[in-house]
């Protein structure tokens, strides 16, 4: 009696760790990102269908890229409008693609009011891509938002007088890293915005 107990007890232990273990290696070898994949199920027309430029859209006309991605060790691009200083204060911050909006808060220090975009893109070898919005005056989303390309999301700002207004622009192959400082050598999970954005222009 005693020994048919303890059986059927391994039995049921062995069963559960063995659930247990098939779950972990479940997890381990899906998606890496299967929280975007739940979200954007059904969603389809918020797929990214190309992307363009966060100001004068679609092609930045009437700004340039004061601070490139790579120059100086800056991990995005720093648009201004072309007439300079504080002359780009207030104007429109657009979303490069469609997609989810993850964060739209001040963050404070040298970030000031920042926005965070997944995209799930189609035809490029990233599954997802975010794109997060830097110093920016006003914010016009909130957290959980769905976004259409070129669709204003908040303003040029200048983080309350620390910098000459202009809109500082990231592109990360994953979603969700650390917010990270704006400046590294270690480029791993960036894009160079620019450039991903000519690559994927939309048709
Ligand atoms: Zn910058």
């Amino acid at each position: 009696m005693g020994l048919n107990f303890a059986a059927v007890w391994g039995v049921l232990l062995l069963a559960l760790l063995g659930k247990t273990n098939s779950d972990n290696l479940r997890r381990a070898t899906s998606s890496k990102t299967p929280h975007y994949d739940q979200i954007f199920a059904n969603k389809p027309d918020y797929t990214a269908n190309g992307f363009d430029f966060p100001v004068g859209k679609p092609n930045a006309k009437g700004y340039y890229n004061a601070q490139k991605f790579g120059k100086n060790t800056h991990l995005g691009d720093d648009w201004n409008g072309v007439k300079g200083g504080n002359s780009d204060l207030g104007d429109s911050v657009y979303t490069i693609a469609n997609g989810y909006v993850t964060e739209a808060t001040n963050l404070g220090g040298g970030w000031g009011n920042v926005i965070r975009i997944v995209h799930k893109t189609s035809g490029t070898k990233w599954h997802y891509v975010e794109s997060l919005y830097a110093h920016c005056d006003k914010l016009n989303i909130k957290k959980g938002d769905w976004v259409k390309r070129g669709a204003q999301i908040g303003t040029i700002g200048n983080n309350g007088g620390m910098y000459y207004a202009h809109l500082h622009l990231e592109l990360r192959h994953t979603p969700d890293l650390p917010l990270g400082g704006g400046y590294s050598k270690d480029t791993s999970g960036y894009l160079d915005p620019t450039w991903f954005i000519r690559q994927h222009r939309p048709k």
